[in-house]
């Protein structure tokens, strides 16, 4: 069977908002049937050397990665970033500039949601921080799953968290074209994660994927653990328009949280370039 046989280029472990460690998700990766890995924890590249050796551990090419916070368009969108070299300073720069307001936005959460009654939530968010550099809404969701708040962490998105709920601080992230360069200037190549998730009109739709190339962006998540079949045909069209690389991600989290496991994906469409073939001599 030719290489990659089942490619998973989305994860995230303990480093960011995911519950397993690095070398839990090789194993897990590698139990599944993936041959070609990528760690992409959010704004952090904390845990690439630790994934890039329990990849090799378990048999498992691996490309180095990265899932970065940005604002367009007053939207937060996500960039992931695959293939760079984890060392370089100035995307650690970066990275550690997008991070910065997470603290302080974290305890903002925890007093809204203690003013609509929920005590301690910051505190409680803290427990499931597996690094002090990163806290996300994702570890509030699981204190309130936790504490019998909500059933699961869906229904917390739901009631909280988000635009217009208690609980949703707003933030400026990364600018777009910032994100793309720390990327692609230390070797990687950037994709556009997710795009059916984000809640914009189409014209901004456009204009995203118009910015994001006029930066040296190359590709879009095309399968995904988040898309639909229809979702999928949509943006494959949009990767055919705008002659993007597609990707293939699970964006897995959590044995108990994720639907989509490691390496469960359907395949890229046949006609359109897969992401690692512009990366061939950034695997490992
Ligand atoms: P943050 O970067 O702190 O804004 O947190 C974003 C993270 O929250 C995402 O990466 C997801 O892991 C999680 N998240 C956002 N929306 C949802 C949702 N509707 N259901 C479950 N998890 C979500
Ligand atoms: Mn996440
Ligand atoms: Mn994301
Ligand atoms: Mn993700």
């Amino acid at each position: 069977m030719s290489f990659p046989h089942n490619a998973d280029l989305h994860c995230h472990s303990v480093v960011s908002d995911g519950t397993l460690t690095p070398e839990q998700l090789a194993a897990r990766a590698r139990a599944n049937g993936v041959d070609l890995w990528s760690l992409t924890d959010h704004d952090e590249v904390g845990g690439q050397q630790r994934a890039l050796e329990a990849a090799r551990a378990e048999g498992l090419r691996y490309l180095t990665g990265v899932e970065v916070s940005v604002t367009f368009a007053d939207e937060t969108v996500h960039i992931v970033g695959l293939g760079f070299d984890h060392t370089d300073p100035r995307l650690a720069e970066g990275l550690a500039d997008t991070r910065d307001g997470r603290g302080p936005r974290a305890v903002e959460m925890g007093e809204q949601l203690a003013r609509v009654g929920i005590a301690g939530a910051y505190e409680g968010a803290l427990r499931y921080v597996g690094n002090p550099r990163l806290i996300s809404r994702t570890h509030f969701a699981r204190f309130l799953v936790e504490t019998g708040v909500c059933r699961d962490t869906a229904e917390v998105f739901r009631r909280y968290l988000v635009e217009g709920k208690p609980g949703y601080v707003p933030h400026r992230w990364a600018r777009l074209g910032d994100a793309v360069r720390w990327i692609t200037q230390s070797g990687g190549v950037a994709v556009i994660a997710h795009p059916a998730r984000y809640d914009i009109s189409p014209t901004v739709e456009y204009a995203l994927f118009s910015e994001f190339k006029q930066h040296g962006g190359q590709a879009v998540e095309v399968i995904t653990g988040s898309h639909t079949a229809a979702e999928a045909a949509r943006y494959a069209a949009m990767a055919r328009e705008f002659g993007l690389a597609a990707s293939r991600g699970s964006d897995f989290h959590s044995p108990d949280e994720s639907h989509t496991d490691l390496g469960q994906l359907p395949p890229l469409p046949a006609d359109l370039t897969p992401v690692w073939t512009l990366l061939a001599n950034r695997i490992h």
